[in-house]
């Protein structure tokens, strides 16, 4: 069989490539395929500064590219191909790309999660201009400054009292006069005293400007929903936080997944439901979702994976 593959590995970010890493350097030849974003969200980052060994900092486009050089130096082949569809109840496994079948004996899926956004035209134009889903990756940036945070879920309020921690001010902007965040994130939101909030308000459009070529965000175009009014709010930053959506739609009733989607794994390890499939980063963890994290995942899959082999095969 040509497209028989001893392992394949489904997603490009930190988790898929390290473990890409991993499984070439036990001599496992990985297939992997790059997955709807390759190289994940880094991509989408400007600088990184909290992966470790990298005290100046990095861009997550380049971080990413060297976890992909590393991999290929110990024959990992990436492929820029999407997985369409898989069958995890044949072995070998099938994974479908378009028309194409491909098989293997074990499977990572790395497969991440992705931010979810408002969809407007401005937010794309300055998305790492001003314009970021992860307070923990950008907040820093802001130092001084002000920021507006989009959302009434836990995930708005955890970003906006971390934003607090840098910013002078920041103003949580919701679509309704009620969070859908728990009490107690929400009471210790409302006592935080660089916290201001505007209800029942959506954001139309981010205002920005371009200057020596430096793009940044200098206010956002907000909508009372109740009454139609439109008025201009000046800030420096936009953090949107309205949750992350797991890219686990072609896992779905094979593998088991959590209220929200992500893949349920063994507690303390990455294997799923069917034995010698394996999980790893974001898609499998709505917690911690770092680089750092992912990374660590994708070598403890790697690992698995290796063990279930040589169980199976000798
Ligand atoms: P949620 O679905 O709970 O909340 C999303 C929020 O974003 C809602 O307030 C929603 O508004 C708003 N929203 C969604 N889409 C839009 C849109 N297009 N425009 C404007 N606003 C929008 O997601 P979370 O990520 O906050 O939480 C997910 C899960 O993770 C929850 O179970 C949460 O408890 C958990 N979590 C726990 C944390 C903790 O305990 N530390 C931290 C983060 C998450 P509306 O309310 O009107 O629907």
């Amino acid at each position: 069989m040509t497209n028989h593959h001893k392992v394949i590995i489904i997603g490009t970010g930190p988790a898929g490539l390290t473990a890409a890493l991993y499984t070439g350097r036990a001599n496992l030849q990985p297939l992997v395929f790059e997955g709807i974003q390759p190289g994940g969200q880094l991509t989408i980052t400007t600088e990184v500064e909290n992966f470790p060994g990298f005290p100046d900092g990095v861009l997550g486009p380049e971080l990413m590219d060297l976890f992909r050089k590393q991999a290929e130096r110990f024959n990992a082949k990436t492929i820029f191909q999407d997985v369409t569809k898989v069958d995890f109840s044949k072995k070998p496994f099938h994974i479908y790309s378009n028309d194409e079948k491909y098989t293997a004996d074990g499977v990572i899926v790395a497969t991440g999660a992705s931010a979810k956004w408002l969809g407007l035209n401005s937010e794309k134009e300055y998305t790492g201009f001003g314009v970021s889903a992860c307070a923990t990756c950008d907040a820093f940036f802001f130092k001084g400054l002000e920021v507006v945070v989009i959302g009434g879920g836990d995930t708005a309020m955890e970003e906006a009292n971390f934003l607090t921690k840098f910013a002078s001010k920041v103003t949580i902007i919701h679509r309704r006069d009620k969070f859908r965040a728990s009490k107690i994130m929400v009471d210790r939101t409302m006592k935080n005293p660089k916290m201001s909030f505007m209800l029942d308000s959506e954001v139309v459009e981010i205002l920005g400007k371009s200057e020596n070529g430096r793009k940044s965000v200098i206010g956002v175009k907000v909508k009372n929903v109740k009454n139609g009014s439109v008025s201009t709010l000046r800030t420096d930053g936009f953090f949107v936080g309205i949750g992350h959506q797991p890219n686990t739609k072609i896992f779905e009733g094979q593998l088991d997944l959590d209220a929200n989607g992500y893949i349920m794994t063994k507690p303390g390890r990455t294997a799923t439901n069917i034995p010698g499939v394996f999980a790893a980063g974001d898609v499998a963890d709505s917690v911690y979702r770092q680089a750092i994290t992912a990374a660590g995942t994708g070598c403890m899959a790697a690992i698995e994976v290796e063990r279930y082999l040589e169980a199976q095969h000798g």
